[in-house]
């Protein structure tokens, strides 16, 4: 398996970065290639402005989407982000890694997010009909590839519990997981989440690099997130929305899109 590693974290002493390397380690270990997209490290570019689109005339206005769409179509991204798709194409399989902050992630890795997923590449793809509402949740160009979320927290794992005060964890990373990477096409593996990072000591460091070591190597077999498929029949189209029949009467927000054995 080829795995892209996405890292944002601006300190190579941190523990994210030994976290980081434990799990480049053990992908290699297993056979695995794996490339690394170090953020800080390569000084990403995190804004998207008029600069990521050279072929626009000096006093056209800029519109993102449209910007993006000409550009992705007319091969004029700027080399940084094509390099970056490249790499997507190239794995089978991405990792995300970075710091909650503010509970969500760093705003260089947001950057690259924006930035790399063009129109014509991770949304805006595929056709829209009466059946079909485009190639996304599931589909698209990123179909058949595997990703996950490696993130460390400062709160406590009982802070993002069920009934924790800042909201359940896979609640705040929903966003990222159904959001960005089940949107383009990725399987979504459930994350890796480290609690209490500000506690940590070499014995904690061990636990926690013992468990990211199991994830690394069931990788390709672990389970997923189950995502509901967007054009399966589960969603109306075009409102997009949950047929009343599916799902929990009492569910609702994120959970919902999740299948049941019921449905
Ligand atoms: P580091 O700061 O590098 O290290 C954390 C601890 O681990 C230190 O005690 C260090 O000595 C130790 N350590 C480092 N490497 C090793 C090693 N190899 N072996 C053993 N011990 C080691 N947290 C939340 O829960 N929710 C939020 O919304 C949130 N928002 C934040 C916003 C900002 C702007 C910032 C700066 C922090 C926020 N935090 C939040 C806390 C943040 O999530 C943690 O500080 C971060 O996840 C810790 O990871 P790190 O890699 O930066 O750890």
């Amino acid at each position: 398996m080829r795995v892209l590693l996405v890292f944002a974290h601006p300190e190579p002493q941190s523990l994210s970065a030994s976290l980081r390397d434990v799990a480049v380690q053990e992908l290699e270990a297993a056979g695995h290639e794996v490339r690394v997209s170090d953020l800080y490290a390569m000084r990403w570019k995190s804004q998207v402005d008029r600069a990521d689109f050279p072929a626009l005339a000096p006093n056209e206005r800029l519109q993102p989407v449209a910007a993006s769409k000409a550009a992705f179509a007319t091969h004029t991204l700027t080399d940084d982000v094509r390099a970056e798709i490249e790499k997507l194409l190239w794995a089978d399989a991405l990792i995300l890694q970075f710091p909650l902050w503010w509970f969500a992630m760093p705003a260089i890795l947001k950057g690259w997010v924006d930035r790399v997923f063009a129109f014509g590449f991770a949304y805006g793809v595929g056709e829209h009909s009466d059946k079909r509402w485009g190639d996304r949740y599931g589909e698209g160009t990123l179909a058949g590839k595997r990703a996950m979320l490696i993130v460390t927290a400062g709160g406590w794992e009982e802070h993002y519990g069920a009934r924790g005060v800042n909201g359940p964890i896979d609640d705040l990373l929903f966003p990222i997981n159904h959001g960005i990477l089940y949107y383009p096409g990725y399987d979504v593996l459930p994350p890796f989440v480290i609690y209490s990072t500000d506690r940590f000591d070499e014995a904690r460091f061990e636990a926690a690099g013992q468990q990211l070591r199991v994830r690394m190597r069931t990788f390709e077999t672990a389970a997923l997130i189950p995502y509901r498929r967007q054009n399966g029949g589960d969603y109306h189209i075009p409102s997009m929305e949950l047929r009343a029949d599916l799902g929990a009467t009492d569910l609702s927000g994120f959970a919902l899109h999740l299948r049941r054995a019921a449905d």
